[in-house]
């Protein structure tokens, strides 16, 4: 089977570099997305309170006849609970909704800077809890910004191990993965096909039809050799494996920077610096 590379965190621990994201992907569909994907080869799976997909995502993975420790999972905490008891009882929520004893990763979804008083270090303070008694192996944030991780830094004990952002070609955020590279912070690139948008861009169409790959194939490589940990979503099961079936070509350093000049710093999700979470 394909080896995927694993990515190093600060922790100590590791993580596949490549997984599986199930965010808009409805609760009906998910084990059976899910199913094809772990059947495929993917041991990583991205959800989080939000995606209303919990359940169904332990559900695929209790199924598959998978050990719980050979699939790397991630949720994330729910923006309608950021205050300290409310962040306790949505973790214990969201193991109980997979049917798990602990998560491998856990993230705060959104900083949410101008909600809760600006406060995400208790929110943060309260996952270090999660992160100490084990049921966190790893804690990490999601779409913050380096000002915001610096004050992480300087107020609270444990690092965030990753930070989950919009990654694509049209949005390659040099800052804050260079701000990430130098606080051995791994970065998760969100939305990395950029929902499919991108999939037509002549330059993608261009590298993709002379090394005979699909578009998708070349961006999702872009993001390996950039060193980003990456989890697209699809419901299809070609796709699915289309997906998965990087990992036996690379790009050239040419056409790696090719794509990286793409960018227009064009979001396709909300600021996280105004973003108030619904
Ligand atoms: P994505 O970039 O993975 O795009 C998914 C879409 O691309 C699919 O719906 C489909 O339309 C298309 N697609 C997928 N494979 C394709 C292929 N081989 N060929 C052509 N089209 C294809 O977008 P996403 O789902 O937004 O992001 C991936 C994951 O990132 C999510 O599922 C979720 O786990 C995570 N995410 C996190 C946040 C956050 O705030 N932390 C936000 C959005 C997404």
């Amino acid at each position: 089977m394909t080896a995927v590379p694993e990515i190093s965190l600060n922790n100590g621990r590791s993580i596949p570099q490549f997984g599986f994201g199930v965010f808009q992907i409805e609760p009906a569909d998910t084990v059976e997305a899910v199913s094809t994907a772990l059947k495929t080869g993917y041991r990583h799976i991205d959800t989080a309170e939000m995606y209303g997909n919990e359940k169904e995502v332990g559900e695929a993975i209790a199924k598959s006849g998978l050990d719980r420790g050979d699939v790397f999972v991630t949720s994330k905490l729910s923006n309608d609970a950021h205050l300290p008891d409310d962040a306790r009882a949505a973790f214990d929520l969201s193991l109980e909704e997979l049917g798990f004893d602990y998560l491998d990763l856990f993230l705060i979804h959104w900083p949410l800077p101008t909600r809760y008083d600006g406060d995400f270090v208790s929110t943060w303070r309260t996952l270090e809890e999660f992160y100490r008694d084990g049921r966190a192996r790893s804690i990490g944030v999601s779409n913050f910004q380096p000002h915001q991780i610096r004050r992480l830094h300087a107020e609270a004990e444990v690092p965030p191990a990753i930070d989950q952002i919009e990654v694509h070609p049209y949005l390659t955020q040099e800052d804050v993965r260079a701000f990430c590279a130098e606080h051995q912070i791994a970065v998760e690139g969100w939305s990395p096909l950029g929902q499919g948008r991108e999939l037509e861009d002549p330059t993608i169409r261009e590298i993709a039809e002379r090394i005979g790959k699909t578009p998708a194939q070349v961006v999702l490589r872009w993001h390996i050799e950039r060193g980003d940990i990456v989890f697209p979503k699809s419901v299809t099961p070609a796709r699915i494996k289309e997906n998965f079936a990087i990992f036996d070509f690379e790009l050239s350093g040419e056409d790696v920077g090719a794509i990286s000049a793409l960018d227009k710093n064009e979001r396709s999700g909300p600021d996280p610096d105004t973003f108030t979470g619904s």
